[in-house]
């Protein structure tokens, strides 16, 4: 898919922050990332303590070069139009997860990072976390929006802890000519995994294919409660939920992804499993409910 020209500076710029570099500043025309205050949304998933990190909000034209690239951007201003949503433009946040289980302190995601005015580390520090506590990030894929804030000025941003994704991401991660810088500072610390297996007391792993070649979940469970983080299987809390059919132009392998969405949605429907989402409005828990053939998201106040 041919990207266009709006959209190739914030692709660029998402592939530019992967790499560790300073992204040319764009005009601010009120699209791109978009700065936020610090936010940290702490709850309970049985006994384990889990935050909701606020980190930035990502605005994209609707023209139908990154959502419903097969629908065109009339029926997808329709369908803004019906969820009261301006037509124009299709807002998602970028949110972490932080989960305390034992004695790990465990990030999922690290946002898009400081050279994009990723508020994180201050989302971490309202929530009480300091860099140094953190153990574990685990990572649900490379992209520039979910591994740009694991570098700082060129070095670690979370110096004591091991940095875990699955094993065909971290391949096609170096594979990635764009995120060569990142990859230099991260790699004597990066551990990975098959998808399925568990990651820390309570945490397991989760293949979710079809947004990247290793895309995965992390599925929180303690006693009798659960929360699955789906990364990026859905962008939009109204697009992706009530259009899983429609293409993104964010997914590698856009029929596998449509395949892999409309299976987990379908399941998380049926459970009722409660979900957090990076990109679903601030704090990002909810449910996904079906409505016929499509789904919608109910959030949940955390
Ligand atoms: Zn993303």
């Amino acid at each position: 898919m041919r990207i266009g020209k709006r959209h190739s500076w914030a692709w660029a710029t998402l592939l530019a922050v992967a790499a560790g570099l300073a992204a040319a500043a764009p005009a601010d025309d009120g699209f791109g990332p978009q700065a936020v205050p610090a936010a940290a949304q702490t709850f309970k998933v049985g006994s384990l303590q889990v935050i909701a990190l606020h980190d930035a909000q990502y605005v994209v034209h609707n023209d139908a070069k990154v959502f419903g690239v097969d629908a065109g951007a009339a029926a997808v201003g329709e369908l803004l139009k019906k969820n009261k949503l301006p037509d124009d433009r299709v807002t998602l946040s970028v949110n972490a997860l932080l989960v305390r289980t034992g004695n790990r302190v465990v990030l999922i995601d690290s946002g898009l990072g400081p050279t994009a005015n990723g508020a994180l580390m201050a989302s971490l520090a309202e929530a009480g976390v300091s860099p140094n506590d953190v153990t574990d990030v685990l990572v649900t894929h490379s992209h520039g929006d979910h591994v740009g804030g694991l570098a700082q000025a060129g070095k670690l941003a979370f110096p004591k802890a091991v940095i875990r994704m699955s094993t065909a991401e971290w391949t096609w991660m170096k594979s990635q000519p764009n995120s060569a810088d990142l990859v230099k500072i991260i790699e004597g610390h990066v551990q990975s995994f098959t998808p399925g297996a568990p990651i820390a007391p309570g945490i397991t792993s989760l293949a979710l294919e079809g947004h990247t070649p290793g895309h995965v979940g992390y599925e929180i469970a303690s006693g009798q409660q659960t929360l699955l983080d789906i990364g990026d299987l859905a962008h939009s809390s109204v697009i992706s939920l009530q259009k899983p059919e429609w293409t993104a132009q964010f997914d590698t392998d856009a029929a596998v992804a449509k395949a892999t969405r409309k299976a987990t949605f379908g399941r998380l429907a049926k459970t009722h499993e409660l979900v957090f989402a990076p990109h679903f409005p601030y704090p990002g828990v909810g449910h996904i409910v079906a409505n016929g053939d499509a789904y919608t998201w109910v959030p949940e106040a955390p």
